[in-house]
């Protein structure tokens, strides 16, 4: 099926580079494809260190002016843009179901949740306060003042095209930042549209440079970043091998470095859990994105005496979710985003079935003869620790179910991965609340609930999650430094 655009012009097919849309120095290309059918969606630059480098001039060009505009002008501007935003949801949401496969629905709640943050941060740019510090003499004052960074390089994944992209640009020029922006290989269509929008809101050229490279030259342009002087920070969301890479190469030229990694999310079943509303979150939590979300529950524990109770609720929903494209309403599961996303799932499944799990719902790939990557909603009971999908995140639409007995058991199993980010549980016990979340170690906690994300919180890691907050008061942190002013009279 052709991409219908209300708005054709939102299809963007260049890099933008100091207000220029460009083709490739190099003139090479590579195709967008369309995960439902396989089918090029687009034609899009392959660009490598010439465009790199031309970004970065151009935003480093553009910093001393952006940097001097009043937060309230920055603040008005991200306002504009955060309207165009959702003015143009419906065909945002079009590019990323057509890029990235998620459900229509489900793409305008992303766009939805990418705007949030727009305004969020249109909102702090006016709140950047400093202190004064109380001075000992009267014939001293002394300040402490936020500055913007500088050139931020920020480096996004696939699976949230509108609201990685998003939260790293809007805290990025609300601190006054110009902006270098590698979206992934596989959906970099929306951050175009995006680019595209906060041009027509009025951000100046060379402010906001979006740089699209294949898989092959990723690493090439964002070497360039990583290399220049000039780059003073560098935000990135994506694999917790990528983000090591990065934070070692940053600190050669010491940038500051945000990384938001992997996650391999414990969701925990207390006896005393209300057991439809732990159905409830994990439906959500689960199979948001068919599982491809960095907070996705990956290890379920289930408490003995309410496992089979448990177990049969949620096969049942699970059993009645529908899959198919993004372009048929009745979808709540969409493709995976290509075929070594469904080779790993099937991995993970054969290798638990293989050392004892027992399959409950799915397990195979569905429609494969489409050339289209769809796996069946699954569930697997009877999972342990030596299990490949207990070990490293699935990243798709499969419940991993392991029983517990204790809460000290419980706990120490949640922990027991170098990873970091969100962990679950459900308890009508307050004191097992309080006790619990102070337990785990994560960066969000989710406590009777399973759809924890807000522009107003702080989203981030501990351990091999990364390290850096996105969203909340916090947000606009990692992109300011502290300038210490002394003034004798
Ligand atoms: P990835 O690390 O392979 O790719 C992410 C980005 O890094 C892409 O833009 C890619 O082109 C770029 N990249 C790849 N190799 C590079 C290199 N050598 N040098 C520089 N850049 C390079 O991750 P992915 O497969 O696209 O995304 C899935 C991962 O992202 C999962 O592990 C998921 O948990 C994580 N994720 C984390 C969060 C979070 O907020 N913590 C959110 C979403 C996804």
């Amino acid at each position: 099926m052709p991409l219908t655009l209300e708005r054709s012009e939102l299809l963007r097919t260049h890099n933008l580079i100091g207000g220029q849309w460009r083709d490739a120095a190099a003139g090479r290309q590579f195709a967008v494809t369309d995960p439902a059918t396989a089918a090029v969606a687009a034609q899009v630059p392959d660009s490598d260190a010439a465009d790199a480098r031309s970004a970065v001039d151009a935003a480093h060009a553009a910093f001393p002016s952006w940097r001097a505009t009043a937060p309230r002008a920055r603040a008005q501007l991200l306002r504009r843009w955060h309207g165009l935003i959702l003015a143009h949801a419906q065909d945002l949401a079009r590019l990323i179901s057509r890029e990235q496969g998620k459900p229509l629905a489900e793409a305008r709640g992303e766009v939805a949740y990418a705007a949030s943050y727009v305004e969020w941060f249109a909102e702090e740019a006016a709140h950047i306060h400093g202190d004064v510090i109380p001075s000992p003499s009267p014939r001293r004052r002394m300040t402490a003042e936020h500055e913007p960074v500088g050139i931020v390089a920020a480096i996004t994944p696939w699976n949230f095209p509108a609201a990685m992209i998003a939260r790293k640009i809007a805290p990025a020029l609300a601190a006054g930042c110009t902006v270098v922006a590698k979206p992934a290989e596989d959906t970099p269509l929306t951050s175009l549209a995006l680019a595209r929008l906060a041009e027509e809101a009025g951000v100046p050229a060379g402010v906001l440079n979006v740089v699209v490279a294949s898989r092959e030259r990723a690493a090439a342009v964002v070497a360039v970043w990583l290399a220049d002087e000039r780059v003073r920070k560098v935000t990135f969301t994506g694999s917790t091998p990528v983000g090591r890479h990065l934070a070692r190469e940053a600190a050669a030229t010491f940038k500051r470095v945000s990384l938001e990694l992997g996650g391999n999310a414990p969701f925990i079943v207390f006896d005393d859990a209300d057991l439809d509303a732990a159905v409830d979150g994990l439906m959500a939590a689960k199979f948001r994105n068919a599982g491809q979300t960095c907070v996705s529950p990956n290890r379920v524990f289930v408490h003995d005496a309410v496992h089979d109770a448990f177990v049969e609720r949620l096969a049942a929903r699970v059993q009645a979710l529908h899959v198919g494209p993004a372009t048929d309403a009745a979808s709540q599961i969409g493709p995976l985003i290509n075929a070594r996303a469904v080779d790993k799932i099937e991995h993970h499944v054969r290798d638990a079935l293989a050392r004892g799990a027992t399959l409950r719902v799915g397990g195979a790939r569905l429609h494969a003869d489409s050339g289209a990557h769809y796996f069946a909603p699954t569930v697997l009971v009877g999972v342990d620790a030596t299990m490949a999908c207990a070990c490293e995140e699935t990243f798709g639409p499969v419940v991993a179910i392991t029983r517990f007995h204790t809460e000290a058991g419980v706990l120490a199993a949640a922990n027991a991965t170098p990873f970091g980010l969100a962990a679950y549980f459900y308890s009508r016990d307050v004191a097992r609340c309080w006790r619990v979340a102070d337990a785990l170690e994560a960066g969000m906690v989710g406590i009777n609930a399973g759809a924890i994300s807000s522009e107003a919180a702080p989203f981030g890691g501990v351990k091999a999650s990364g390290y850096g907050r996105e969203g909340s008061r916090r947000g606009l942190d990692d992109y300011l430094q502290i300038k210490f002013r002394c003034q004798d009279a």
